[in-house]
């Protein structure tokens, strides 16, 4: 079956076709439609790319994310650059929607009732599921025959039992408001926790004793406590904000600095998001750059307040391997994704220093020279009894195997 998926942001389209068979799952195509609707969407570019193929990239008009998808479509029919010969071959649509709230444990097929839930918990995710309806809404639109799937970042995460999901707030906010932890990057987790356990599995270690830490470093970076291919904790929260250091968020912090803040400084509710959310992490702490490979070269050359910033970033992850060691029981391997958990061996490496009493023991030649595939590497000694995974995500092929399945 031929399976688009679809990844909308607020200003973004991002998109990837794909042949999904028993038998073989193949990348036919991806790309993005980037700045759509910013200045009425006058500077927005395109960018399509076959495998094996130049990429191309063309700036043109894009004023709204209908338009974004018309553009998408009419390429992936085109003559010179598209993949396939007409609309009527994709036999399904994915689209990766980031809140489900606790209404979806896992994906489903789209129906009015599933948008009118998915515009329902819009307030936990006010910036992110508006613009996965609009995506949505298109498709609906240009593709009013095809069955569309909606696949949930939270939805892995509703496994977890209340003693890890409550916040030790009075519990009416909880019933009332639906404040709890949620979690979320829970498409990559499950992929990556996936093929670990293959591996695992693939070593003698049966699937209901697997015990997994993932832990992605991107942009972004959360971990979870994978039991048994069952997520039963995670980093993140209510929002995207809580848990590790990452590019521009601050990750875990005492909620008494948020009124503080207010006090000392005169914030607003808004600015203090603003702040927490955009001007801090690597970016705030280092004073450099968001981005990992600026923030290392700047450590590297002694800028002390971007050594600083790894180390924070380097500690909580450490802390949570231990605290997530002791959730689970035991532990069986640590997975490292995402821009850097695949790119950064000396995050990788700092993360896991003095965790040999764990029974993890990274071997310093593999992790160096970790190279890239599908199905990961082992960066661990032969002889240490916890595996350690570096393993590429790929969230638009869980979305895409999670459409066919539901669709056929
Ligand atoms: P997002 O959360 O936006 O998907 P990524 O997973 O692409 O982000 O991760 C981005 C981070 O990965 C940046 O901090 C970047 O510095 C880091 N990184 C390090 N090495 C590389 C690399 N070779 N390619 C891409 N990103 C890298």
């Amino acid at each position: 079956m031929i399976v688009l998926v679809v990844n909308c942001g607020s200003s973004s389209l991002k998109y990837e076709l794909f042949d999904i068979r028993s038998e073989s799952e193949k990348a036919l195509a991806s790309g993005v439609a980037d700045r759509v609707g910013i200045n009425g969407g006058q500077q927005a570019v395109f960018k399509h790319h076959v495998p094996g193929c130049a990429e191309v990239e063309r700036e043109q008009p894009i004023p709204d994310h209908e338009v974004a998808l018309d553009l998408v479509l009419k390429t992936l029919v085109d003559g010179e650059q598209g993949v396939i010969s007409a609309l009527d071959e994709i036999g399904a649509v994915g689209h990766r929607v980031v809140h489900g709230g606790e209404k979806f444990s896992q994906s489903v097929i789209i129906d009015d009732e599933v948008v009118a839930a998915i515009e329902e918990v819009a307030e936990l995710a006010p910036l992110h599921n508006p613009a996965n309806l609009m995506g949505i809404r298109a498709c609906t639109k240009r593709l009013p025959d095809v069955t569309q799937v909606a696949v949930f970042d939270t939805a892995f995460h509703q496994t977890m039992e209340r003693k890890a999901f409550l916040y030790g707030l009075p519990y009416e906010l909880y019933e009332e408001y639906g404040i709890r932890r949620y979690g979320f990057h829970g498409t990559s987790h499950r992929y990556v926790s996936i093929v670990a356990g293959r591996r695992l599995s693939e070593i003698g270690l049966p699937a209901d004793e697997q015990k997994i830490v993932t832990t992605h470093l991107g942009n972004g970076s959360s971990m979870a406590a994978v039991k048994a291919g069952r997520s039963i904790d995670t980093t993140m929260g209510l929002t995207p904000l809580e848990g590790l250091l990452m590019g521009t968020r601050c990750g875990d912090l005492d909620p008494a600095i948020v009124p503080y803040l207010h006090d000392k400084l005169q914030l607003t509710p808004t600015e203090a998001d603003t702040l927490l959310n955009t001007k801090s992490g690597l970016l705030g702490v280092s004073g450099v750059s968001s981005d990992m490979r600026d923030v290392k070269a700047a450590a590297a050359a002694g800028n002390e307040r971007a050594q600083a910033a790894i180390e924070i970033l380097c500690y909580r992850v450490k802390k949570y391997v231990g605290a997530y060691a002791a959730a689970l029981g035991g532990l069986s391997a640590v997975v490292f994704t995402a821009g850097i958990g695949e790119n950064e061996p000396l995050i990788r490496e700092k993360s896991l220093q003095g965790t040999e009493y764990l029974g993890i023991k990274v071997e310093p030649d593999r992790n160096y020279g970790a190279t890239k595939g599908r199905d990961g590497v082992d960066i661990s000694d032969p002889g240490s009894p916890v595996r350690v995974y570096v393993i590429p995500t790929d969230e638009e092929l869980m979305i895409a195997r999670d459409t066919a399945e539901l669709v056929s």
